[in-house]
């Protein structure tokens, strides 16, 4: 594998860097530091910034707004990204639906929609999961039945982030009882503003309101919103999950959580010492940061093999899994450090309301949450068993 970077190459990061320090908000970069939702508008103020830029969606083709870059360009830019401390930017729309809707959709679907999900006038949210159906995600039983122009919805989607902001849901729906349950799936847009939908809040460990119920009684949508052929949703629904490949290891992310770790760990007293002096802890903190630049080693050489032309198969798994687990042991390691102030929980909304300021440092403020809330990164987008039970299939069958 070729680890080199070109000059050229070295010059783009420097250019991506720069950017990065002069334009990144304070604000946003403190929330995300302290592993917080970004607030919707300050979210939508930061893509349209980089929409503004023309590095909204390194993943698209040019034609549609994508930048060109090579797959060593759009790596470098996600690395320093992520080094940054910025925030992720929201995937429904720009690493979801977007893909879906310029590969498969009409052209009057990508007139529609495409425009908005770079500029950021549309948020999005994915409707997937419902109540039984979530690894099994082929058993959906949210029904659409076609009356005429309309498909008419009835069902129940639930774990669906953000649905308390989106315009637009893109969801997968029964078409088909009478055949496999993969082949009477459809994919279709919807209307969140529709007569018949109700969205209710789900209130996390986190104690924050990201995640939902979404209720559909007799919703009419209109049938072009139909994405490429009824019953063939599937096919489109696995096209848009193996389309995040290259942030799923979020390796860059975890190497800033790591070093604002070992910052914390520099300030906090433990016995007559510093944290950081701390035997134990030390050990721990190196052994989370080898297991790091394992994936780092791992994450280049796929990116390698990648240049190469060769397929991948199960390394987006491999990358999802290792990725998922470091990130959730930075994230206990960061509570634990802060010692007594780690174990505090403070809503937001507590934390608004009091007139004394946080309990502890500053920078205790939000490790609870983001550690709870990161239970949850070896359950979404696949959880690690069912990662594991694909690993099983492509390469060691
Ligand atoms: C924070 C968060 C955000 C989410 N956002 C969205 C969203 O925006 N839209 C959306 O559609 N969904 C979303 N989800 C749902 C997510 O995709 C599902 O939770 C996930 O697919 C797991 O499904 P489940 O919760 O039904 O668990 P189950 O599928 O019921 O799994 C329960 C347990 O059994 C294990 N298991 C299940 N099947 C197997 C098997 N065959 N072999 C071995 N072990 C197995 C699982 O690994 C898990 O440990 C979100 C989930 C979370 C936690």
């Amino acid at each position: 594998m070729d680890l080199q970077f070109s000059d050229e190459d070295l010059a783009f990061r420097d250019e991506v860097r720069a950017f990065l320090k002069t334009n990144l908000p304070a604000n946003l970069l403190d929330r995300s530091d302290r592993g917080l939702h970004p607030i919707k508008e300050d979210i939508e103020a930061w893509q349209k910034s980089l929409h503004k830029k023309g590095w909204i969606a390194p993943n698209w083709p040019v034609e549609y707004g994508g930048t060109g870059w090579s797959l060593t360009q759009k790596y470098i830019y996600n690395r320093e990204y992520f080094l940054s401390g910025a925030p992720q930017t929201i995937a429904f729309g720009l690493n979801m639906v977007g893909p879906v809707i310029y590969t498969f959709g009409t052209e009057a679907q990508k007139n529609e929609y495409l425009g908005d999900i770079l500029a950021s006038n549309t948020w999005w949210c994915q409707g997937y999961s419902e109540p039984g159906s979530g690894s099994d995600l082929a058993s959906l039983r949210t029904k659409a039945e076609r009356d005429g122009d309309d498909y008419v919805i009835n069902g129940q989607k639930i774990w669906t982030s953000f649905a308390q902001h989106a315009d637009m849901m893109f969801c997968l729906v029964r078409t088909n009882t009478e055949c496999k349950p993969q082949e009477g799936i459809s994919f279709i847009l919807i209307d969140m503003n529709t007569p018949g939908i109700e969205v209710r809040p789900i209130i996390g460990l986190d104690q924050d309101h990201t995640l939902n119920e979404v209720f559909f009684e007799n919703v009419r949508v209109p049938a072009q919103n139909l994405i490429g052929e009824e019953n063939k949703g599937w096919t489109y629904a696995k096209y848009l999950l193996g389309h995040e490949r290259n942030i799923i290891a979020r390796v860059a992310r975890s190497q800033y959580q790591l070093a604002r770790l070992k910052k914390i760990a520099r300030l906090e007293r433990r016995g007559t010492g510093l944290l950081i002096e701390d035997n134990d802890f030390r050990r721990r903190i190196a052994k989370v940061e080898v297991d790091l630049m394992a994936l780092e080693a791992m994450e280049l050489r796929y990116l390698s093999q990648d240049i190469a032309g060769k397929k991948l198969m199960a390394e987006p798994s491999v990358l999802k899994i290792r990725g998922a687990e470091i990130a959730q042991a930075i994230k206990t390691l960061t509570v634990e450090a802060l010692g007594p102030y780690g174990m505090v929980y403070e809503a937001e909304d507590q934390l608004t309301m009091r007139n004394d300021g946080p309990l502890g440092p500053d920078y205790a403020h939000g490790a609870m949450a983001d550690h709870l809330y990161q239970r949850a990164a070896t359950i979404y987008g696949g959880t690690n068993e069912i990662q594991r039970n694909i690993i099983a299939k492509l390469i060691l069958r």
